[in-house]
């Protein structure tokens, strides 16, 4: 398992597959800490499935987030060069 991210472009979110078996929303702007303006003690949220990943990169666009449109398509992720 690689630990390549998805970094091409403008993007607000960075994600990767984490060693550990999940995928981490690296830096992710829904944590408590980091919406507080704090030093972060957490500094990612962990999704466990694409589908999982998919709808919390969904809800970052909601909010205002710049995420790349081949992010929410699941087939992106089916390409082990991906990952
Ligand atoms: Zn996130």
């Amino acid at each position: 398992m690689s630990l390549i991210h998805r970094c091409q472009g403008e993007s607000d979110v960075y994600v990767f597959q984490h060693v550990d078996g999940f995928i981490s929303c690296c830096g992710c702007s829904f944590l408590p800490s980091y919406v507080q303006g704090v030093k972060p003690d957490a500094f990612e949220t962990r999704l466990q499935t694409v589908p999982e990943l998919i709808e919390h990169l969904k809800a970052h666009r909601e909010h205002g987030d710049l995420v790349p449109d081949d992010l929410l398509e699941a087939a992106y992720y089916d390409d082990e060069e991906v990952w």
